[in-house]
């Protein structure tokens, strides 16, 4: 048995920490000269009073906190708390306790002892931290770059504002969630990330698309696992950067590289024909006045007559071709004036009416009234229109259900007005949308096809500063649209004469 005045000259030279035993209702039975120092009462102050009447805050009491502990110690064994201390005086401070239960002689735990220790750099720590924190946050919130974290199963613990804002949801609805419900390929992209950042730590670049909303989202990001004191990976860091505009607006540059390439190209081929069709043409010119008198003659067989209106037909044949060469790298002057697209269908509808009904077509024309004028030549947009009309033609002589919708309309910007001509017929691959443009593509029989009539219509609208796109499929059917310049907007540089092709 331990001498009860030694005990208490132990608890007594512990002066600065408090040493306080009650019974389970919090009646205090030891207190010492440390817990003196440390809340303001003598011992005798103390005894018999309520631990927490004396020593905790209000809202300790009223959330019944010494009940908690009490229940801690006795179904654990102890317990360390830390939370607010009241001084006598009524001043508060931040305290760390550790509170074990007490034993009996039988063994049984009948009370409670609490080693309590002032911190008083608890409270700057938290601040310190509590200001770093929020330091941190306030720089990923204020980041551009689209900021996530997630626990190693995916699920969002932390977004910044750029995330909220690519996702168009508030913090509260995001958090928790599986990151992979905003992938456009789900659970199999958050693997495929998940099994990169395992295999190399970390991802920079990659790219993949979300799915927000139903819309597409094109996402340039760089991954990091992130791991905890002792090494252990807890869960992912990601930057997601939105790069939807940046690729459509590099896809569009290729594209207008790609347009710009075929002009030049058209361009220098003009040149190039034209100086071939003014050599054949002086022979030819030649050979057609050798033909004539050789008609007046009189042949000795039917064979030798056969023959020269073979040579006939091929002379004829040859200045067709030469003719639509000189159309193609023509050097003559273009009318630009206002014109109606509409009209223009109706005239070359006129022509090609009953070619149409010969050939089984059913003709749907939609010519809204009230578009604007378009700056053009209307005769060249008229030999434009015969020849996607004849294409079209072409085009449907095997089709089942023969249709071609002729429709005119207000570009979406309202400075081009286009015309779409439509067919349902044999349609084309993407190797020959390709090469149609080309002159003498073509994939008729050779008495068919020249294939010039596409070229010369992409030199005609070209320039006119205007468009001609093809959409096709295979066994389905083509629409060609023309979008010529709105007259009376910025692009009339090209009205008056205009000199083209060389
Ligand atoms: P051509 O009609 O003399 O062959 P074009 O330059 O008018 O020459 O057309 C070139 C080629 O483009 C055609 O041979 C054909 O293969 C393809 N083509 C043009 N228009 C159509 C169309 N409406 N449907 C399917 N293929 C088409
Ligand atoms: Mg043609």
């Amino acid at each position: 048995m331990i001498d009860s005045t030694l005990v208490n000259n132990i608890l007594n030279s512990a002066t600065h920490t408090s040493i306080i035993v009650t019974d389970f209702y919090g009646k205090i039975i030891v207190f010492n000269k440390g817990a003196s120092n440390l809340f303001g009462y003598t011992p005798e102050e103390a005894r018999n009073k309520k631990l927490s009447d004396l020593t905790y805050n209000k809202e300790e009491k009223d959330a019944c906190l010494f009940e908690e502990i009490v229940k801690r110690v006795k179904s654990e064994g102890w317990t360390d708390e830390k939370f607010i201390r009241q001084h006598k005086d009524g001043h508060v401070f931040p305290a760390i306790s550790i509170i074990t239960g007490l034993k009996d002689s039988s063994g049984e735990i009948s009370g409670i002892l609490e080693i309590t220790q002032n911190m008083p750099n608890l409270f700057r720590l938290e601040r310190e931290l509590k200001n770093s924190k929020d330091f941190l946050e306030n720089i990923l919130e204020s980041s551009i770059d689209a900021i996530v974290t997630t626990d190693v199963k995916g699920y969002i613990t932390f977004v910044n504002r750029a995330l909220k804002e690519l996702i168009g949801q508030r913090g509260q609805q995001i958090i928790g969630k599986h990151i992979s419900i905003y992938y456009k390929d789900g659970i199999n992209q958050a693997r495929e990330i998940m099994s990169r950042l395992r295999k190399f730590g970390r991802i920079r670049d990659y790219e993949f698309d979300m799915e927000i909303d139903g819309r597409i989202v094109h996402i340039r990001t760089s991954d990091t696992l992130l791991y905890d004191d002792y090494g252990e990976i807890v869960g992912t860091m990601g930057v997601f950067q939105d790069i939807t505009d940046r690729k459509a607006l590099s896809e569009k540059l290729f594209e207008t590289q790609s347009e710009l390439i075929q002009a030049v190209k058209m361009r220098a081929l003009g040149d190039l024909v034209s100086g071939v069709v003014h050599e054949i043409n002086n022979p030819l010119m030649a050979s057609n006045t050798f033909l004539h008198l050789l008609e007046q003659e009189k042949w000795e067989s039917p064979e030798q007559k056969k023959r020269f209106v073979l040579l006939k037909d091929c002379n004829a044949r040859i200045e067709r071709i030469v003719k639509k060469l000189k159309e193609f790298s023509r050097q003559s002057k273009f009318e630009f004036t206002s014109m109606n697209v509409n009209d223009a269908v109706m005239s070359v509808l006129a022509i090609t009416r009953q070619q149409l009904l010969n050939h089984g077509i059913e003709l749907k024309i939609l010519l809204p009234e009230g578009l604007p004028l378009a700056l053009g030549d209307i005769n060249q947009i008229e030999q434009v229109l015969l020849n996607l009309i004849a294409n079209a033609i072409d085009a449907m002589v095997e089709s089942p259900d023969k249709v071609l919708i002729i429709e005119t309309a207000l570009g979406e910007k309202g400075q081009m007005v286009q015309i779409k001509v439509s067919d349902t017929g044999i349609g084309m691959t993407s190797e020959q949308i390709e090469q149609i443009f080309n002159p003498f593509f073509t994939t008729k029989d050779a008495d068919e096809g020249t294939g010039l009539g596409l070229s010369i219509s992409y030199r005609i609208i070209e320039s006119h500063r205007g468009k001609i796109e093809v959409k096709s499929k295979q066994g389905k059917g083509t629409t060609f649209t023309i979008e010529l310049p709105v007259y009376g907007t910025g692009t009339d540089k090209v009205r008056g004469k205009h000199n083209f092709g060389g």
